[in-house]
């Protein structure tokens, strides 16, 4: 019992001392007139610790914005895409592309059929 309290003593005056060593640092570099160098550390931890959180809130707001979850329009699988991006149904394998918070197919329905017509016409000319 008095020894854990004893530790816990020795503990606290380690970091009371780690403070004070810090602040003798910080008051001798003023002196010499080193102030600016303080506050530059100061300002890059600042940065450091910032930036990520920074990057990590607009991230997720530019996620927010852009993330889009929609059905495919041929077999309805629900999905999601970013905004303006082009992807594969992973259900159907159908191309589509992300448009206004929806997703749209890049072929237009109709399309393939009119290829095939052609391509069969050519064959008959051809033979
Ligand atoms: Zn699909």
């Amino acid at each position: 019992m008095n020894q854990n309290s004893f530790r816990s003593l020795q503990f606290n005056v380690s970091g009371i001392g780690f403070w004070l060593t810090a602040f003798a640092i910080v008051w001798l570099l003023g002196a010499v007139g080193l102030g600016w160098l303080v506050k530059s550390f100061l300002i890059l931890i600042g940065l450091i610790i910032l930036a990520p959180v920074v990057a990590f809130v607009g991230f997720r707001w530019w996620l927010k914005r852009n993330l889009v979850e929609a059905q495919c329009p041929v077999c309805h699988y629900e999905s999601a895409g970013i905004n303006g991006m082009q992807l594969r149904c992973p259900s159907c394998g159908e191309p589509l592309k992300v448009d206004a918070g929806h997703f749209q197919r890049l072929t237009p329905p109709g399309t393939v059929d009119v290829e095939a017509i052609d391509v069969s016409v050519k064959q008959l000319e051809d033979s």
